[in-house]
């Protein structure tokens, strides 16, 4: 009788690690398009994990490692501030400084995965997308906030996000607009 060793893991498969369904949102794909046994929160962890102690055992190489990161993610931020002239869509700002990504329909919270799936997800996604994507454009920190908490820009040059997808009422106890 022969056995078949080869899984074909889909969406809805067992974590290896923390045993909880993989769903669409926490899957990760081999460049083959076959899926890791673990989901995206566990892999991203035992990451952190080993990171935290490559620190310990080797600083050298962790410094290394985390040069190349940021190199990776400014050439990643790079590539997307290229594809929309460095321009703030709604004010025109230019300055890179100031430059960030904007999730048209404010789900950045959600894809950013509570900020464990790191920054350059985000960027590679819009990069991915276009520069006319109806998902992602290039905001300044001033558009992106004001978008991002009231709704809608008061340059006037954005239209308005619907109510719904606001977190106006979720301002931080501490927050002093
Ligand atoms: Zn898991
Ligand atoms: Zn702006
Ligand atoms: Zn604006």
């Amino acid at each position: 009788m022969t056995r078949t060793h080869v899984v074909n893991r889909t969406v809805g498969s067992t974590c290896n690690a923390c045993q909880e369904p993989i769903t669409e949102d926490t899957k990760k794909l081999r460049p083959d398009g076959t899926m890791f046994p673990e989901c995206r929160p566990c892999i991203n962890r035992k990451r952190r994990d080993k990171l935290a102690l490559l620190k310990e055992t080797d600083p050298e190489a962790h410094k290394a490692n985390r040069d190349r990161e940021r190199e990776r993610y400014r050439a990643i931020r790079k590539q997307f501030l290229d594809m929309h002239n460095h321009t703030c869509r709604c004010c025109g700002e230019t300055h890179d400084e100031f430059l960030t990504l904007d999730h048209v329909n404010g789900d950045g919270a959600k894809e950013r995965g509570g900020n464990k799936n790191g920054p350059c997800r985000a960027y590679r996604a819009a990069i991915d997308a276009g520069p006319n994507s109806p998902d992602y454009r290039c905001l300044c920190c001033n558009c992106n906030f004001a978008i991002g908490r009231y709704g809608y820009c008061p340059h006037g040059n954005l239209p308005p996000r619907n109510a719904s997808s606001t977190n106006e009422l979720e301002i931080p106890p501490n927050f002093t607009p």
